[in-house]
Formats: structure tokens, sequence, C-alpha cells
């Protein structure tokens, strides 16, 4: 699949999820057969860990259409940033949603500050500077969209291997916002 193939599967099976007619697919003992050789994910999703996002549900994928990456306020860390990595250099996905979603928990922690302790203090740093860039009194909302919009260009920044796959036309990063009333996925 191309690219702009790959957006579109994505966005149908979105539009199905929204409708309430999720086909299921590829989720038997067949498919679960076909791929104990190895994986061809063609999307990478970097979601939060939020129990309401569901990315396989959100797109109506299967097992190993999807490679997800889940840690709250779907930020790239080192880690997250390696398991992108390994996706892209060795699996062959062409697309990286960046999925942050309404009413984000981390995104909500991040803009009221304080000590949080050590390991949330350190994942709520990758959100201050989209905090500072939505400006003073910016609903969360809008806080969630532009974190969204900052980890491309955190992705881009910090890791060669996703930076010359992008500007090689390899692979492209849409950052996304997921409604959680709707189940909508709206591409920034
Ligand atoms: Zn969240």
């Amino acid at each position: 699949m191309t690219i702009s193939e790959i957006k579109q599967r994505l966005t149908d099976g979105n539009g199905r999820f929204v409708n309430d007619q999720l086909e299921g697919n590829l989720q038997d003992g067949a498919r679960r057969d076909e791929l104990t050789g190895g994986q061809a994910p063609y999307a990478i999703i970097l979601s939060c860990a939020d129990s309401r996002v569901v990315p396989e549900l959100a797109f109506d994928a299967g097992i190993g259409e999807l490679f997800v990456i889940r840690v709250a306020g779907n930020v790239a860390n080192s880690s997250s940033l390696a398991s992108i990595e390994y996706a892209v250099a060795h699996l062959g996905s062409k697309v990286i949603v960046v999925l942050g979603h309404q009413s984000c928990g981390a995104v909500t922690a991040a803009v009221q500050g304080g000590n949080n302790g050590y390991n949330l203090n350190h994942l709520l740093s990758h959100i201050t500077p989209a905090v500072a860039a939505a400006g003073e009194g910016a609903e969360i909302n809008d806080v969630v969209k532009k974190n969204a919009m900052l980890t491309v260009d955190d992705m881009m920044a910090r890791s060669s291997i996703v930076r010359n796959a992008v500007e090689s036309g390899d692979v492209e990063i849409v950052p996304a916002y997921y409604n959680l009333d709707s189940g909508r996925v709206d591409f920034l």
C-alpha cells in the first residue's frame, strides 16, 4: 500500500468504528498462523495509554496491521522513539500517527504543574512545551492538539532514522486527535 492508501484505510476503518459497523477482519486463527513468521504492520500508532482510546478498534484493524506504542500523553521519549525506529527500519511501516485525545489526563496534569514524583515529572516534561506553546489559559483539548503536533517535530529532531525516512518520502507522520464521545479521529 502507498502512504495515501494507508491513510485512506485508517480513515475508512475509523468511519466504520464511528458508525458502529466494525468488520473485525484479520482477528482469527488463520491470521495468527499467517503471521507467525513475521509482521509487516502498515502503520505505527503512538497513542496515549488511556483505556478509552483503543487504536485497533478505532481503526477497525486486525492482528499485525498496526504497530501500537502506548504511553500516557503519547510522548516521544527514548523508549517510544526506539520502538518507532524499529518499526520504520525493520518492519516497513509507512505512516506514523501521533494520536492525542479529548480530555487527556496526562496533558491535564502537565497544565496543572506541580510535583508529581520523579517518573511522572519526567513524562510530563515532554508535554510542557505544548503547554507553553498553547499559551496561558488554553483549553486542555487545544493543548492536546498542540502536543500531538510538537511530538511530530520532536520525533524529527531526535531520530535520524525517522527524519531520513520522512525526508526521503518513505514515511509520513500525521498528528491526530481522538474524540472520546464520537470515536472520530481527526487528522490535524
Ligand atoms: Zn491521555
